[in-house]
């Protein structure tokens, strides 16, 4: 099947994505498909692959740890597209400490540490840079969902160098970055710039709340595109890339 071509309007080399690594489905509260529609909406796009990262408990209406635990009930591969079993995980205080145990985190194939303002009200410059050293400390998180967000400033510098001295990933989140105010935008440019000057991977991500949604990328490959953003360093340009990400983590995964 021909990948899509979600870039647009630029000369150079076009990104093309086949995985979304952060998306929701009914189990988050407060989004609207099942996993089957999510799976059926990504082959539709021609995606491979998609990671299934409902919102950590602390979230409002969110589902148990249960839930999450049993994520194993899901077969690898659903309409042809194989499924991550994954979490949005809460950062919940300065000590970046997540609503999700150790021995829960470890059984999940892909993990997302985000901050959302209904959870953990904004501190300072300093206390967010402190936090954000301590997740990038974290084995266990895999990704930094949408660290652009307007509420949360931090020495992006110092911290995009630590998070890819560590492994993490860099979210671009298409819809956090280019739906929110101009200035998440620019801030997400800023961040992909510092990732490209100190090598750090990114995944380019739709945070879907609803299946017609997913694998929507437009605006954050457009940017990317226009910085000339280097396609090796997009974890989700190969679905074998994200695969072979998680191996170094878990061996074990099939
Ligand atoms: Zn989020
Ligand atoms: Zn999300």
């Amino acid at each position: 099947m021909k990948p899509k071509t979600f870039g647009k309007g630029w000369s150079g080399i076009l990104i093309t994505l086949h995985a979304d690594l952060h998306t929701h489905t009914l189990a988050s509260g407060h989004a609207y498909s099942t996993i089957k529609e999510m799976a059926d909406a990504a082959r539709e796009k021609n995606l491979e692959l998609i990671a299934s990262t409902d919102h950590g408990t602390a979230m409002e209406g969110a589902c148990h740890r249960l839930y999450f635990w049993n994520l194993v009930a899901y077969p690898r591969k659903i309409g042809g597209v194989t499924v991550l079993r994954g979490i949005e995980a809460n950062v919940l205080n300065i000590d970046a400490g997540l609503d999700a145990d150790e021995r829960l985190l470890s059984r999940l194939d892909w993990v997302i540490a985000s901050l959302h303002e209904v959870i953990a009200p904004p501190l300072s410059p300093a206390a967010h840079t402190e936090l954000y050293l301590r997740l990038a400390d974290n084995p266990l998180v895999d990704m930094i969902g949408h660290p652009e967000t307007v509420a949360y400033p931090f020495d992006y510098e110092r911290v995009i160098r630590e998070f890819g001295v560590k492994g993490k990933i860099v979210e671009i989140n298409n819809y956090h970055a280019f739906h929110q105010s101009p200035k998440c935008a620019q801030n997400c440019e800023e961040i992909a710039r510092l990732c490209m000057k100190h090598g750090v991977s990114v995944a380019v991500n739709s945070d879907a709340h609803i299946c017609q949604r997913v694998g929507e990328t437009d605006l954050a490959l457009a940017m990317l595109e226009r910085i000339d953003f280097p396609e090796e360093l997009v974890l989700n340009a190969s679905a074998e890339r994200v695969l072979a990400h998680i191996r170094k983590k878990r061996p074990d995964f099939t």
